[in-house]
C-alpha cells in the first residue's frame, strides 16, 4: 500500500495537506507544526503528532494527527525501515552513491 493509497484509506485528501520543505525536517521544525494549533489531517482534533509524506504527483506534504491517527497511519505506511540485511547494504550503497563517495562494509559474519 503506498502513500496515496493510505491517505485514501484513512479518508484524507491528500491535496488538503501543507506543502512540506523538500529537505528533511529539523526536529524542531517538527515539534512547532505540533503545538496544538494544526488539526488533525482525518479527524480534526488538535494534531499531536505530524511527519512527512511524499504524495505521488504532489510532492512531500506534512501529515498531521492526533495520537490515534498517527498509530492508524502507522500500521498502514510502508515501513522506511530495510528489514533484511540485503535491504540494509542496499539502502547504504544508495546513500554513498548519492554523497558520491566509496563504501566499504565490513562485518563478524562466518560464511559457513
Ligand atoms: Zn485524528
Amino acid at each position: 500500500m503506498d502513500t496515496d493509497d493510505v491517505l485514501r484509506t484513512l479518508g484524507i485528501d491528500p491535496a488538503a495537506l501543507d506543502p512540506a520543505p523538500p529537505w528533511a525536517p529539523y526536529r524542531g521544525t517538527s515539534l512547532a507544526r505540533i503545538d496544538g494549533s494544526r488539526p488533525c489531517a482525518r479527524c480534526g482534533q488538535p494534531a499531536r503528532a505530524t511527519r512527512v509524506v511524499d504524495v505521488p504527483g504532489l510532492g512531500r506534504r506534512w501529515l498531521d494527527t492526533c495520537r490515534d491517527d498517527f498509530l492508524a497511519a502507522s500500521r498502514l505506511l510502508p515501513s522506511r525501515m530495510p528489514s533484511t540485511v540485503e535491504g540494509i547494504v542496499a539502502d547504504l550503497r544508495a546513500a554513498a552513491a548519492e554523497a558520491g563517495t566509496d563504501l566499504t562494509i565490513v562485518t563478524d559474519d562466518v560464511a559457513g
